[in-house]
């Protein structure tokens, strides 16, 4: 570590914060303000205003956030889906076209198998753990490649270093959706990914009280993005920014904690008698268990599982579970349990989903910082008899 680049944990209070302090706020201030004086001369994109992107409330993160996962530039958006969809437009530019693991959350699936075509662009799916089998999709048209760290609800993990290889070999864009791991437990850039996005609803926030995304990456291409969602509109209030920058504050100690009691319930669940499979890549059984090892600090808050019984099984531990909320999204300060089947991807045909592994009874459990053991033993009383 170089004497200029502090601990993620010094990072996540101080990294980006202004100095000197705004009228010496240790916080930020809200800009709660949509006009500011003009200053003649200035290009349309550094006129100070709330959708361009440029308060100190969007600044103050945009710098954070790069030096949390080593980017040269960094960007908060709306929602992670506005970061998603306006980075994916971006690249692809006019016309083209996109390689990306089948495995996807929800939302995006349906943007990339729904709405990409309205645009003039294409798509195909990669199986994320042949890259072998690359090359065969590659079209002259091809300008990205997009994966998610930890995939949703079975927490897969692609090649990931293969997909960097790749993208460099083709002189494509490699886009990774790192919402499951955080830069608490990978930062992609640092691996060779162009571009890092963030539904910043889930850890980064972590207090299940805003919605928001982000993009790290190089400066250059963080500016295009920027000015694409200048013109679409997907930025992110001065009040939620503030709540964002706050909850970043405790990022590392609530993934930490999120990590080891993940762990601890995937290792319970998985000797229960009750329990048919369940995925966290901690365990020996989990198809990547040895990639994640060398690629991850650490694995995240969700795990999913599959019981004997199936979907009635599963509606009954839900019905009898009594500290997670029975509710989607993740990542938050509490524990939640849902089936994705009838949440994240209920967008999603049966077929597809079946065909990804997600059948209706499988169980998504996004753990919370509450004690594991408190958590331990009320999964223990739901699955009883
Ligand atoms: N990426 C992942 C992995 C997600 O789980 C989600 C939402 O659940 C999103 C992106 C979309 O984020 P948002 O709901 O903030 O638009």
């Amino acid at each position: 570590m170089s004497a200029n680049r502090y601990r993620l944990e010094t990072q996540t209070v101080h990294a980006g914060e202004p100095s000197p302090r705004i009228g010496g706020a240790a916080t930020v201030p809200i800009f709660q303000s949509s006009v500011y004086e003009l200053t003649e001369g200035a290009g349309y994109h550094d006129i100070v205003y709330p959708r361009l992107n440029n308060l100190p409330n969007h600044t103050v993160l945009a710098r954070k956030l790069a030096a949390l996962e080593s980017g040269e530039d960094g960007l908060v958006t709306a929602s992670g889906m506005a970061a998603i969809t306006t980075s994916l437009l971006t690249v692809l530019g006019q016309g083209g076209h996109l390689l990306t693991q089948s495995s996807l959350y929800g939302g995006t699936h349906n943007f990339v198998t729904e709405d990409l075509k309205k645009f003039g662009l294409s798509y195909d799916f990669i199986d994320a753990h042949r890259p072998e089998s690359w090359a065969a999709k590659l079209r002259p048209n091809t300008r990205a490649i997009y994966t998610e760290a930890l995939t949703n609800p079975l927490i897969e993990v692609a090649d990931h270093r293969a997909v960097v290889a790749f993208a460099r070999e083709h002189k494509l864009v490699s886009l990774i959706d790192n919402t499951f791991a955080t830069p608490v437990n990978f930062r992609p850039l640092e691996l060779g990914y162009d571009l890092s996005l963030h539904s910043a609803t889930k850890y980064l926030n972590g207090h299940a009280d805003l919605a928001a995304g982000a993009v790290i990456g190089p400066a250059e291409l963080v500016s295009k993005i920027r000015h694409s969602l200048n013109h679409l509109g997907g930025c992110l209030d001065p009040h939620s920014c503030y709540l964002l920058n706050r909850g970043l504050r405790t990022l590392v100690l609530r993934v930490r904690q999120q990590n080891s009691s993940a762990r601890a319930i995937a290792h319970f669940l998985d000797k229960h008698p009750r329990v048919l499979k369940v995925n966290y890549p901690s365990l020996e059984s989990h198809p990547q268990h040895e990639l994640a090892q060398e690629l991850f600090q650490g694995f995240g808050g969700v795990l999913s599982f599959d019981l004997e019984g199936g979907t009635e099984a599963a509606r009954r531990m839900i019905d009898r579970v009594k500290l997670p909320l029975h509710g989607p999204s993740l990542g938050g300060t509490e524990t939640l349990i849902i089936r994705p089947a009838v949440s994240s991807h209920a967008g999603m045909s049966r077929e597809d989903r079946e065909s990804l592994g997600i059948g209706d009874g499988l169980v998504r459990l996004s753990v919370g910082i509450e004690a594991s053991e408190d958590l331990i033993e009320d999964l223990d009383q739901a699955l009883q008899e």
